[in-house]
């Protein structure tokens, strides 16, 4: 396994980090005994750093990994979790959900802790809530050692949170399509430059750069003469630049573990070539050209007077470009713009005119909202969003109950 060096400290990371986002199921929910043979034959092949979340698994994630990192498992690996700010109403909201955590994780530390999510709006709010008091004061009873966030928004938004704190690391979405959307390389560049560490999430874009692929990308890949997959040659592109620290993968079973693990091992700082490089370019424009927007997610557009997320509507719409007419593109774009407590879905759009104004790219942005709309804003998005919303809040409350019980018992309820 390649190891890289955290910027502040001096932990030695795996290039390769498992994300326990995507484990395998059975019966629609976490494949016990699996997940934990996974999760184990990757920390005996030397991944050290697992990344999990409240969210993650419907919220069964960080019980499971208490569970699989039993029988000494714990000590061999850096654990890194996240403070959900959606669950935060208050200051003491975030003790009440560390304790859960640690009590989930069968752990009393979290080794590299972030804010979940951050955008320009909740870092604000959460600041204003006294985050980083919370944080210090966790850090210093050591209940936590490395201070970070998770990030999307666009990279002005990025570089306002970098400078807001002395962060020891943050954890990015970057991939071959991302080179100018949210923090994107400009990002990268920026947030290793102040000696954070850089997590990388989203390396395969959901896993669509490895199971969506056009079969011209196939054929220029091939042309290398090197027998590597899509998601290979993805993951060398990340792991080629210094300023990443580590890649976390979201693995579902053994092939793609082992896979990974194969690439880790030589996929060094610099050494794709010239000709490798210039390959991937291609494959970049074969996905670009299939984009519906050439909009780069910059937010100069923001905020729209009557609330729609316009880089989010145009991220999705391109997703649906890109990767064609999969069920989970729709899903996700309800479930990003039409569901949450701030509704951003491209209907809400009145043509005021205001966003065309600011936009550098000069897109009619009122004109691709109406093709957004007609694409995913049909029927049965109108129909059932007020049914998801509704559902969605009962869900939460239901899981800040469970989460409330669960600290109070210490543990023992599940
Ligand atoms: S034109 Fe539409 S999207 Fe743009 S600012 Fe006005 S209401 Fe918002
Ligand atoms: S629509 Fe224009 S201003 Fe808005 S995020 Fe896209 S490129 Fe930037």
């Amino acid at each position: 396994m390649q190891y890289r060096t955290m910027p502040s400290g001096d932990d030695r990371l795996s290039a390769l980090g498992f994300g326990a986002m995507r484990l395998p199921l059975a019966a629609k929910r976490i494949d016990e005994e699996r997940a934990t043979r996974l999760v184990r034959e990757a920390i005996e092949a030397g991944v050290n750093y697992i990344d999990t979340a409240m969210p993650y698994h419907n919220g069964e994630s960080e019980s499971f990994l208490g569970r699989a990192l039993a029988d000494g498992y714990r000590e061999k690996v850096y654990l890194a979790t996240k403070l959900p700010p959606w669950s935060v109403e208050a200051r003491e909201d975030m003790d009440r959900l560390l304790v859960t955590q640690l009590a989930k994780l069968r752990t009393d530390h979290i080794d590299y802790y972030l804010l979940h999510s951050l955008t320009r709006r909740s870092w604000e709010r959460m600041r204003d809530l006294g985050v980083i008091e919370f944080l210090e004061t966790a850090k210093e009873k050591g209940r936590i050692r490395h201070i970070g966030f998770s990030f999307h928004d666009n990279p002005e938004a990025f570089r306002e949170v970098v400078d807001a704190y002395a962060w020891d690391f943050c954890q990015i979405q970057y991939n071959i399509l991302d080179e100018c959307h949210q923090a994107g390389t400009a990002g990268l560049e920026y947030a290793a430059a102040r000696g954070l560490g850089v997590i990388i999430m989203e390396p395969l874009r959901g896993g669509h750069l490895a199971r969506a692929v056009p079969d011209e990308v196939r054929a220029i890949e091939a042309e290398t003469g090197v027998s590597r997959t899509p998601a290979e040659w993805a993951l060398r592109w990340i792991w080629n630049r210094p300023e990443v620290t580590v890649v976390l993968s979201g693995m579902s079973d053994e092939a793609q573990l082992r896979e990974n693990i194969r690439t880790a091992e030589d996929a060094l700082p610099g050494s794709l070539s010239q000709g490798d490089l210039a390959m991937m370019a291609r494959v970049r424009d074969i996905y670009r050209d299939r984009m519906m927007v050439d909009c780069t997610g910059c937010g100069y557009c923001m905020p729209c007077p009557y609330g729609v997320d316009i880089p989010g509507c145009f991220a999705h719409y391109n997703n649906y470009g890109l990767f064609g007419k999969e069920p989970a593109v729709r899903y996700y774009f309800a479930q990003m713009t039409g569901i949450m407590d701030k509704e951003g879905y491209a209907g809400l759009c009145r043509g005021c005119g205001k966003c065309v104004r600011a936009c550098p790219q000069h897109l009619p942005i009122p004109d691709l909202l109406q093709d957004v709309s007609r694409t995913f804003e049909g029927p049965a998005f109108t129909v059932l969003r007020p049914a998801m919303k509704h559902l969605k809040g009962i869900h939460r409350h239901w899981t800040n109950l469970k989460n409330r019980r669960y600290a109070a018992s210490g543990g023992e309820e599940s």
